[in-house]
């Protein structure tokens, strides 16, 4: 991604801020300070998941440091629970589900005041990352939303490739992009303002179909980088009487399977009968005017042209602004060509 206008401005922000640094377990991404380095805001994706394990892998270490948790420490599940309870405590209220603790009850058997304890310290290390961070997100969000979409000039939602995400700004009204947390910043708040984190994105995927799935835990293509989008692969298969499939599912990663599946792309796509529709009228009058010899009567123009006419819209389609470009073209090479 492009991120001129974001680091501008990322800088200002964070040069502005006073941090209270508490915590020296994450120092190789934050300076003493507390200020978060470069190396976390410019993260690339590819490195996401080494963070996590640096952070949950640290964490337990200071915990076990402090001397406050000798006897349940040496479980084999301890540094499990640990990353299960910073994951798991709601960042609104703090509360861990009662089925959460049942699953650690052995740890608890062990010794049950530093069981609590254990959620108690968790609980707080959760909160100081989540109002540092996520407080930065938050003074961030509205400039840096736009910049990010009109810089790197997306105008549809990278995860659907459907609606348009362009920022409109008319007299009072502002229309703008959901900005997505790839990795949800309630369960890793560290990463709330690492930019490749960051997916501009439409209202039905980011709210009504992601929702607050743990993209860390269940695997998904990245929709930003070029080597993850699934659109350039896809390809979609007419059965006549409306039923339009994707072909060669069976061919897919698991990867790119759980995608499908979680922006629902096959039920989404084939509900578009009027791209079907417009083909299949076009392609009618297309096969009429070839018949019927029609350009006889005209013979300065080829059927080449004709075709480029009447198809204008299907050829040299323009990915970046064209919705659903990939179903278009898959019908289009079917039905047409
Ligand atoms: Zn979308």
């Amino acid at each position: 991604m492009q991120t001129k206008l974001y680091i501008q401005d990322i800088n200002q922000i964070l040069n502005k801020k006073t941090y209270l640094s508490t915590y020296s377990f994450f120092s190789d991404y934050e300076e003493t300070t507390g200020k978060p380095k470069d190396n976390l805001i410019y993260l690339d994706y590819s490195k996401f998941d080494e963070v996590i394990l640096y952070f949950f892998n640290r964490l337990v270490d200071y915990l076990k440091g402090t001397g406050n948790y000798t006897n349940i420490q040496r479980h084999r599940d301890f540094e499990k629970c640990v990353e299960d309870f910073f994951v798991a405590t709601a960042i609104s209220s703090g509360n861990l589900s009662q089925s959460l603790k049942d699953k650690y009850s052995d740890i608890y058997i062990i010794n049950n005041s530093e069981f609590n304890n254990l959620i108690e310290e968790i609980k707080n290390i959760k909160f100081f990352f989540k109002d540092k961070y996520i407080n930065l997100y938050d003074s961030i969000r509205n400039k840096l939303g736009e910049k990010l979409q009109q810089e790197n000039e997306i105008f549809l939602c990278p995860y659907c490739q459907r609606n348009y995400v362009n920022v409109i700004q008319e007299n009072s009204i502002t229309i703008k992009p959901d900005l997505d947390h790839f990795y949800p910043k309630a369960k890793y708040p560290f990463l709330a303002i690492t930019l490749e984190n960051l997916i501009p994105s439409c209202q039905v995927c980011n709210s009504r179909l992601k929702k607050e799935i743990d993209f860390y835990k269940i695997k998904h293509l990245h929709p930003l980088k070029p080597t993850e989008n699934i659109f350039k692969k896809l390809d979609f298969l007419y059965l006549g009487n409306k039923n339009i499939y994707i072909k060669d599912k069976s061919t897919l990663s698991d990867k790119e399977k759980q995608y499908l599946k979680t922006f629902r792309i096959e039920e989404i796509y084939s509900s578009h009968i009027e791209i079907l529709d417009d083909i299949l009228e076009k392609n009618k009058k297309y096969n009429y005017v070839k018949k019927h010899h029609i350009l006889k009567t005209c013979p300065s123009m080829s059927m080449r042209t004709i075709k480029e006419l009447v198809f204008h819209e299907y050829i040299n389609i323009d990915d970046k602004k064209v919705p659903m470009s990939s179903l278009r073209k898959s019908l289009f090479k079917q039905i047409v060509n």
